[in-house]
């Protein structure tokens, strides 16, 4: 175990639901705080391999080790998965005990980079998933905090992405900061627009990253004959979807949840080596004086947040 200072704190949409009162399997009162950025104070005994003063980012997903799914692997759908600042207090508070396998540390990273490995986590298992080809026509619908992150990790796999969003802010900022030239925002055109941009085919491969039903079952039709859809977003219900559509295609579907603990040393290499740039990504940040004020003004969509981040420290 080790004692972390908490020096940066992503907020996302999970935090403001829970602040809304509108995440169904919350219980209250909980502590939030999922996306962490910490310099360690102080170690256990006999642990050697994380030091006082390490920056690290936090995986949040505290699995079993023992279950189907921990057996295979997939750390991140253990059928007993606890999350911080979700399942179990977080990390909105000067600092917490954790256990020393959930850290990675970076020696050049600053806190406010380590803060946002976990929402990047979320993309690059998703792109895992898929497993885009180079080259591959990839379509993104949504780009908030976790349509940016799949974008990010599709780029690094040389996939050719268009980008879906129906926010004008949005659009320009996936233009400007991430350089993707083919960006629709037009729902009535938006077919014929992917068959013009695939030469008719439609692309192969699809991520739904709104976390909207419409959008999610709007998805099936914008995939490729037999090509697959990745769903990122999830909502609390039922999607359906036209089954001889579905069949016609012979369509994979794949769910992505939260990400595996590899991908966590994977992101940190990506953004130290400069693959991955999340400068832009920080668009909204206040210290504790100003949190109380500016957390519920991150609701509105006209703030423009992309992400927000609590900052305690001045570690970077
Ligand atoms: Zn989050
Ligand atoms: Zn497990």
């Amino acid at each position: 175990m080790a004692r972390l200072a908490i020096d940066k704190i992503g907020i996302c949409g999970t935090d403001l639901h829970a602040f809304r009162g509108r995440q169904p399997f919350f219980e209250y009162p909980r502590i939030l705080g999922h996306e962490l950025g910490v310099v360690v104070e102080s170690v256990g005994p006999g642990v050697t391999d994380i030091q006082p003063g390490d920056r690290c980012a936090v995986e949040p997903y505290l699995n079993c080790g023992t279950c189907v799914a921990c057996q295979a692997g997939k750390t991140n759908c253990c059928t007993s998965l606890s999350v911080l600042g979700v399942h179990i207090d977080g990390g909105m508070k000067e600092s917490i005990l954790y256990p020393t396998e959930k850290l990675y540390p970076s020696e050049t990273l600053e806190t406010q980079q380590l803060a946002l490995v976990e929402t990047l986590g979320i993309g690059a298992h998703a792109v895992d998933r898929a497993r885009p080809q180079k080259d591959e026509k990839v379509l993104v619908i949504g780009a908030g905090p976790i349509g940016l992150s799949v974008i990010q990790f599709a780029l690094v796999t040389g996939a050719d992405v268009a980008v879906l969003e129906l926010i004008p802010d949005r659009r320009q900022f996936v233009q400007d900061q991430l350089g993707i030239p083919t960006v629709f925002g037009d729902l009535e055109t938006v077919p014929d627009a992917l068959e013009g941009w695939t030469d008719g085919d439609l692309p192969t491969l699809v991520f739904d990253a709104t976390g909207n039903p419409k959008s999610m079952a709007a998805a099936f039709g914008y995939v490729a004959n037999g090509g697959r859809l990745t769903l990122v977003g999830l909502v609390q219900g039922d999607i359906t979807f036209n089954d001889p559509e579905f069949h016609r295609r012979e369509m994979t579907i794949l769910a992505s949840r939260n990400a595996r603990s590899e991908d966590f040393r994977r992101i940190i290499r990506l953004i130290e080596s400069g693959e991955v740039d999340t400068g832009p990504w920080i668009t909204h940040r206040t210290g504790y004086a100003g949190f109380i004020e500016a957390f519920p003004t991150w609701l509105e969509p006209e703030a423009g947040v992309v992400k927000a981040m609590l900052d305690l420290g001045d570690s970077g």
